[in-house]
C-alpha cells in the first residue's frame, strides 16, 4: 500500500490536523528525506497553505489542534507542536504546548525547522543573491563544485531540486546531484 493510502486509512480520509475531508494531501515533515508513513501526515489545503506559509496563519483555524495534538501518531503530534509554536504568542497555544508531551526523538525533529525560536535567533539560509531559501526549493549551482570525499565535480548550472536546509548552519544546504546526496554551500547556489 502506498504511503498516501496508508495515511488515508489511518485517518479515515480526514485532515489529521483539522478533520476536513476535502483536498487532502500527503505532507512529509521537513527536513525528512524519505517519504514514510511515520514522517507524513494527511492534511487539507487550508492547513497546508498555512504550514507552507503561502497564506497568513489564521489562529482560529488552529483551534483544531486542541484535539489533534492528542493524536496517537507522532507525525501528527509534531505538526501540532510546530503550529502551536508559531502561534504561541496568542496565549492559548502556549497553554496547550505546556500540556503536550513529545519524547526526545520526536521533540528534536519537531524543533528542526525552528518554529520554537524567535525571529532574531532563527537561522536563515540565503542564496548568492541574498534570496531566502526554504526546504524543498530548487536551486542551480553558480560555480563548479568539488564534492568532498569523491572525485565528482558538480558542474556550474546543475539544477538541484528539493533542497534541505542544515538547521544548525546557515551556510549549508543538502541536495541530490547525480543521485548522490551532497552538502552545498549556500553562496554557490541561486534559487530558481
Ligand atoms: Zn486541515
Amino acid at each position: 500500500m502506498s504511503v498516501l493510502q496508508t495515511l488515508k486509512e489511518r485517518s479515515n480520509s480526514t485532515c489529521e490536523l483539522c478533520t476536513a475531508t476535502n483536498d487532502l494531501k500527503q505532507y512529509v515533515i521537513p527536513p525528512s528525506l524519505n517519504e514514510t508513513v511515520d514522517n507524513s501526515v494527511l492534511v487539507c489545503n487550508t492547513c497546508l497553505d498555512q504550514i507552507e506559509g503561502n497564506t497568513d496563519m489564521d489562529a482560529n483555524h488552529w483551534r483544531c489542534l486542541n484535539d489533534s495534538m492528542w493524536s496517537e501518531f507522532v507525525a501528527v503530534q509534531i505538526m501540532a507542536w510546530r503550529m502551536l509554536q508559531r502561534l504561541r504568542k496568542d496565549g492559548w497555544p502556549q497553554d496547550l504546548l505546556d500540556m503536550m508531551y513529545l519524547d526526545d526523538e520526536a521533540l528534536s525533529l519537531a524543533r528542526a525547522t525552528g518554529e520554537d525560536k524567535d525571529e532574531s535567533e532563527k537561522i536563515i539560509h540565503r542564496d548568492v543573491n541574498g534570496v531566502i531559501l526554504e526546504n524543498g526549493d530548487s536551486v542551480v549551482l553558480v560555480k563548479d563544485l568539488k564534492v568532498k570525499g569523491s572525485s565528482m565535480v558538480a558542474k556550474q548550472g546543475t539544477a538541484v531540486r528539493n533542497i534541505r536546509l542544515d538547521h544548525e548552519n546557515a551556510e549549508y544546504i543538502e541536495g541530490k546531484v547525480d543521485g548522490q546526496q551532497i552538502v552545498i554551500v549556500t553562496q554557490y547556489v541561486k534559487k530558481t
